[in-house]
């Protein structure tokens, strides 16, 4: 008997069987380009301010934290910016927890989220446990996403809950803020939540604006950011968003009891406090994706413009044979399933180069 089989005796709900989890897959290589993580490590002051922030927290660890992680909404308020304050901000472990809390109260059982594929995958994973109902909007041919088309769409399925993820994972594009807008005032007859998943925000070229300055007067909009990406902490677990009170009020009905640890909040409040240090590598990390698409261009191959600190490049015969053939030198990328397409995270210098060269070796072999 498989594991699946096995799984498949236990009373389970039927809206859950057959579903696969997430599974990127976790390979011990040298070279990790397959998550689309800072592959840079913590800076030494940084590492120096989270330690001490939580060798301060071991004296009361007998105790809960805070529940309303006060201080931590204060600091990312001050980070973001855009006239916010810490009531309009949210937190959880990571902001795969934030978008779940999402669906926990504002879609489930005879509710339904929409998405717009090719985009990022946990978001009907995340509607089939919350037992929210998925949409599939569509993009066009060359994935794009117009102010027009989406309006058209989330007026015609009027969802509850809409995800723009700008920049688009696993597209790397940004969204322009007039489909934000545009698709915010589509939703106002079925008073649908528009989130904006922002999780790779930082990376975007100079002058992409974010879907932060739309906040204002607009109490169904929701923008979602991550310290995964930027601020090299995806082993932390802190995602957060910004948005109305009302809608952290929300989600205090579903969110449960202490659910941000000390060690998390001491991290996040550290790691914010020198978020200089932190952010410095992403200016590196933008230079070597604008190197990624540059030869990519050249080997031939199409890579999309991006906006993130990953490329998607499609022009491949076998991308499958391709994504092993890179990993039988010792670099995961990811295979998403696209035909014709590969998605390679912006590493190091070193990175960048080893999965450069092993691509053009491949290519001519
Ligand atoms: N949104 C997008 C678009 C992502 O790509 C990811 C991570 N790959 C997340 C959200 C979730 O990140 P985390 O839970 O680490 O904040």
């Amino acid at each position: 008997m498989d594991q699946f089989e096995r799984l498949g005796q236990l009373p389970l709900r039927d809206d859950l069987r057959g579903l696969h989890p997430y599974g990127a897959p976790q390979l011990d290589v040298p070279i990790l380009l397959n998550v689309n993580e800072n592959t840079f490590g913590v800076p030494a002051d940084a590492k120096e301010a989270i330690l001490a922030a939580v060798a301060a927290e071991l004296e009361g660890l007998n105790r809960y934290p805070d529940r309303e992680f006060t201080t931590l909404r204060q600091e990312l308020a001050a980070y973001l910016g855009h006239g916010l304050n810490e009531d309009n901000l949210w937190a959880a472990n990571g902001s795969n927890e934030v978008l779940q809390q999402i669906l926990q109260a504002f879609g489930g059982p005879g509710r339904t989220a929409m998405g717009f594929p090719p985009t990022y995958s946990m978001y009907p994973l995340l509607a089939s446990g919350t037992g929210t109902g998925y949409i599939a909007g569509l993009r066009d041919q060359d994935y794009s996403l117009s102010a027009a088309s989406a309006a058209e769409q989330v007026s015609a399925a009027a969802p509850n809950i809409v995800f723009l993820c700008s920049p688009n994972n696993p597209t790397g594009t940004a969204l322009g803020l007039e489909v934000v807008e545009a698709v915010y005032e589509a939703g106002e007859a079925s008073r649908c939540i528009v989130i904006v998943d922002e999780a790779y925000a930082e990376f975007a070229h100079t002058g992409t604006p974010s879907a932060l300055s739309l906040l204002e007067g607009r109490p169904r909009l929701v923008v979602s950011r991550t310290m995964s990406k930027a601020f090299a902490l995806a082993g932390a677990r802190l995602g957060y968003l910004a948005a109305a009170p009302e809608v952290a009020d929300a989600l205090r009905l579903v969110r449960l009891p202490y659910h941000l640890s000390a060690i998390t909040q001491a991290t996040a409040v550290a790691a914010l406090r020198t978020s200089t240090s932190l952010l410095a590598n992403v200016e590196a990390i933008k230079v070597q994706r604008d190197r990624i698409v540059t030869e990519l261009t050249n080997l031939g191959l199409t890579p999309a413009p991006s906006d993130s600190n990953f490329v998607f490049f499609g022009g491949l015969e076998n991308p499958h044979a391709v994504w092993e053939a890179l990993l039988a030198e010792g670099v995961l990328i990811r295979d998403v399933g696209i035909p014709g397409h590969l998605r390679v995270t912006a590493g190091t210098e070193a990175e960048t180069t080893a999965f450069l060269s092993g691509l053009r070796a491949i290519l001519a072999s």
